[in-house]
């Protein structure tokens, strides 16, 4: 590619000698020449009604105007703005300063610490360069076409002129701002590549789903060895070089961007009409005359319209400014015009845009250089034309941010996938993990046998992860936009914000709500990295400290960000720092659940232990992180110790998760040894906390994102301070609360109202009770509320049917307080099997859909159920593998023992 960009840079910089000097072309365009298709015709080329008068003329721009400029948009709306980039011979000159190294740099000034560095200068975020650089694009690109019409489509030193004068400039801006400014912010051009290549080009790559860390365009070196590196410093955010297509969904509702595609469709228009009324006919435009009237200059203050036969007058000066600018704004009227209608999404009409603009397009330009070959050779271009502008239409139609975003997610979540190295290939049927759709891959990882509960949800928190360090979401925002994955691979949104915490915990930076990350930072940082290693094993880990400074400098590399590529270069000094901030948070987490066991909360069995379950499965989400960086440690010293204070804290589900993975392959022996073994001095009873921290522990609580933690919470604490419950409830708008936590703040709010009972808070009290019972233990929250949204209570007298024998079962009914009894009516009498609060009864019958075979009756007053409709159970058991695979484990369970107690 270097070669070629060399190539065409050594013909853009020819051509411009040829307008400065030209004797050999001119020969080509006599009117006698024998072959020449460029010889001067010996017909009248009619402008404002008088024979124009011809010379032979040099080719120079004929050549450019007529066949570079048109080849250009072909390529754009074909290959898309990569190719383009990649050799236009502007861009490549704007780069000679970096290659020469001279580029301005700025002095930072650490806030805290007062230290000076140099730093690339980049175009400032909130400059207003930055802010209106479309709109300056644009406005070079209007003056350019009117510069064309009025002084330099002829007028060859002109021409030159302005052609080295934007080559000055872009070098100019290449010493003034790093990484690709001039294209970025300058060049005029940049509204015609962003017209024809967004969303992609019909040949262009797709860089949301490349597997090379190297996308399209974007700025690179290439190394002695042939490779190529990274050499972005992150110039512009969203950035085209690296993802056009993420660039247009990103900047799609914006009004600069709408301005730009529905103004240029006007710009073209009337810069092609302008020909037809200025001349009054199309033979000036088409048989190329205005390529070789080259008294352009003479012709400024010469009337500039001709209508109805007369010409008007008013000079070409003015009239092409204002002809070009009344279609520009006509053009954008039109398209907001259009967009109010409402027929058509923003991204339909650009597309459409896109397509008419180009076809038009190709009616003019090139057009007089094309009729002079054969008829067949016109319809072949024109078919040529058609066809790739109708594919294009075609495959930019379907596109939306939407799918962009789905498969953006579902390459991510392939990688990781990859990276697990689990056996794919026999379900693939031949095809790669790369060629499956993003719904089959999520697909593939459902039926995947070795894909575990926890493989998923390591799978799942990297892909939250990247999202967040390229700023694709923030903590808050991450939750909506993986939703469509967690749906596919049945991650509840509960599990999403532990995972999500223990990101944090092991990044704390991520989800920081003031960090700003972009996918162009993380690029930056990573290009800073790999050069920064390759410098060290150069010097065999002695770089010299300019030659850093320098790196630094070029990659504008801030303190913070050199400590943290330092600590990825030392892989154990960054596991020591995680382990670090992980122990005390999950000290944090062992301290809230033993909190909450207390005897003050004794009476409060259900709903305590919701809140001690709920926190218990953080703690195994922590202990599962911490695990994992152990092991990153491997035989260190330090893996020892901190494997013993970890230890120290008594990790009550530590065997649990030892034994569900595969730890002794990861784990240093002597590690994993000391994790085995009893904690010395373990205490059966949990340690005794004050009350003080027990309320302390509810209030952290409060924060949760779950409504039925929060209501749960709540619950506790007024059980234990009734007026601190009702302070802490007076805050909150039960109008806009989620069911379970409104039915609490509202029963607090009531002034005189007394410490409330479980039994007067029903949403509560189901949902208390479901997360206890056997039958839906452990179940996401988000299943039990779905459970408890369709559910009853229901209340029985003493000796009651519940059921009776071949009663369809249309419900599950879970036992929460009495006693009920099963009678069997055996031939040697009538056998009754009692039942306890917690267990489900005829969940077998429900579960086949069947009757029921048995009669089931209240044995004391006041039996209380729980009745869950079976569709609303089937509708879960759909949505939530999880619980599926729980229920049937359970139930495999309760027919080996009911087989068992037949043959015994
Ligand atoms: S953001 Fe990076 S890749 Fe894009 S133009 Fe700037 S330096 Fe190059």
């Amino acid at each position: 590619m270097h070669g070629i960009r060399w190539i065409l840079t050594s013909a853009w910089l020819l051509i411009i000698a040829s307008l400065f000097y030209d004797p050999w072309t001119p020969r080509f365009t006599e009117a006698d020449h024998p072959w020449s298709p460029l010889r001067l015709p010996d017909t009248c080329v009619p402008v404002q009604g008088v024979c124009l008068s011809e010379a032979p003329y040099p080719l120079g721009t004929t050549l450019f105007w007529g066949a570079v400029v048109p080849a250009a948009v072909l390529i754009l709306l074909l290959f898309g703005h990569e190719l383009w980039r990649r050799v236009c011979p502007l861009s490549f000159l704007s780069q000679i300063p970096r290659a020469l190294g001279r580029q301005r740099q700025r002095t930072k000034v650490n806030p805290r610490t007062g230290d000076r560095r140099q730093q690339l200068a980049k175009v400032p975020d909130d400059s207003w360069l930055a802010r209106h650089y479309s709109h300056l694009q644009f406005g070079w690109l209007f003056v350019g076409l009117c510069g064309r019409i009025l002084f330099f489509n002829a007028d060859r030193l002109v021409l030159a002129g302005w052609m080295l004068f934007t080559i000055a400039a872009a070098i100019s801006v290449g010493w003034l701002y790093g990484g690709k400014a001039w294209c970025q912010y300058f060049c005029p051009m940049a509204p015609v590549q962003s017209v024809y290549s967004t969303p992609a080009g019909l040949l262009g790559s797709k860089a949301h789903l490349s597997e090379k860390p190297i996308t399209q365009s974007m700025c690179r070196t290439v190394l002695p060895d042939g490779s190529e590196q990274s050499a972005c410093v992150a110039c512009q955010q969203p950035c085209i070089d690296i993802d056009a297509e993420r660039m247009y969904w990103t900047r799609l509702s914006s009004r600069e961007f709408s301005f730009e595609r529905y103004a240029y469709v006007g710009l073209v228009v009337g810069y092609f009409l302008y020909y037809y009324l200025y001349a009054g006919s199309w033979d000036y435009y088409f048989s190329g005359a205005w390529l070789r009237q080259s008294d352009q200059l003479s012709l400024l203050l010469r009337p500039g319209l001709f209508l109805f036969g007369q010409s008007l007058n008013v000079p070409r000066l003015v009239a092409v400014p204002l002809v070009l600018g009344f279609f520009t704004w006509l053009g954008v009227r039109v398209g907001r015009w259009i967009e109010r209608s409402g027929r058509f999404g923003r991204h339909q009409i650009f597309v459409l845009a896109t397509f008419l603009v180009f076809n038009f397009f190709f009616l003019f330009s090139g057009r007089p250089l094309l009729l002079l070959l054969p008829a067949w050779v016109q319809t072949l271009f024109d078919a040529v034309v058609v066809a790739v502008s109708s594919l294009w239409l075609y495959r930019s139609w379907e596109r939306s941010a939407d799918l962009h975003q789905r498969e953006n997610l579902a390459s991510r979540f392939r990688r990781q996938l990859e990276k697990l190295d689990l056996d794919v290939g026999r379900y693939l049927d031949g095809r790669q993990l790369a060629d499956l759709s993003p719904h089959e891959v999520y697909v593939l990882a459902k039926v995947l046998p070795g894909f575990t509960r926890e493989k998923r949800q390591q799978v799942y928190k990297e892909v939250v992860r990247e999202a967040l360090q390229e700023g694709y979401a923030n903590a808050s925002s991450s939750l909506e936009v993986l939703s469509q994955m967690r749906r596919e691979i049945g991650i509840t949104d509960e599990e999403h914000s532990l995972l999500l915490e223990s990101v944090g915990v092991e990044n704390p930076d991520l989800l920081d709500p003031d960090g700003r990350r972009s996918l162009e930072d993380q690029i930056r940082l990573s290009g800073y990295k790999k050069s920064l290693e390759r410098l060290m094993l150069l010097k065999s880990r002695q770089a010299d400290p300019e030659v850093i400074r320098n790196l630094r400098s070029q990659y504008s590399i801030s303190p913070d960000e050199e400590a943290s590529v330092l600590e990825g270069l030392a892989p154990s000094t960054g596991a020591l720092q995680k382990l670090e901030a992980m122990l005390p948070r999950f000290s944090e987490l062992r301290r809230a659940r033993l909190s909450l066991l207390q005897r003050v909360l004794e009476d409060q069995p259900l709903v305590r232990d919701l809140l001690a379950d709920s926190l218990l499965q953080r703690q195994d989400l922590s202990l599962r992180a911490i695990l994992s960086v152990l092991a990153e440690l491997k035989e260190q010293p330090e893996a020892l110790k901190l494997a013993a204070r970890l230890q120290a804290l008594r990790p009550v589900n530590l065997p649990v998760v030892l034994a569900e993975g595969d730890w002794e392959q990861h784990l240093s022996p002597s590690v994993l040894a000391l994790l085995q073994q009893e904690p010395q001095g373990a205490a059966d009873e949990p340690p005794a906390y004050s009350l003080a921290d027990t309320l302390s522990s509810l209030e952290d609580l409060l924060q949760e994102r779950t409504p039925l933690l929060r209501a749960a919470a709540l619950f506790l604490l007024a059980q234990l301070d009734l007026n601190r419950a009702r302070f802490l409830a007076s805050g909150l708008d039960p109008a806009a609360a989620p069911v379970p936590l409104a039915e609490m703040i509202s029963a607090l709010q009531t002034p005189t109202a007394p410490v409330p009972e479980l039994q007067d808070l029903p949403e509560l009290e189901m949902r208390a009770h479901l997360a206890a019972s056997d039958f839906f233990r452990g179940t996401s929250h988000a299943s039990l509320e779905q459970l408890a949204a369709v559910s009853e209570l229901r209340r029985f007298g003493a000796g009651e049917l519940i059921t009776e024998t071949g009663d369809t079962c249309r419900e599950l009914l879970l036992l929460i307080a009495g006693r009920a009894a099963v009678r069997y009516q055996q031939a040697v009498g009538v056998r009754l099997e009692p039942l306890l609060p917690g267990q489900v009864l005829d969940e077998l019958e429900v579960l086949s859909h069947s009757a029921s075979e048995n009669t089931i009756l209240a044995q004391e007053e006041g039996t209380r159920l729980l009745a869950v409709p079976v569709d609303g159970f089937d509708a879960v058991l759909e949505r939530d593998p999880d619980f599926a695979r729980r229920v049937l484990q359970l139930e495999s369970r309760h027919l080996q023992s009911l087989m068992q107690s037949l043959h015994s």
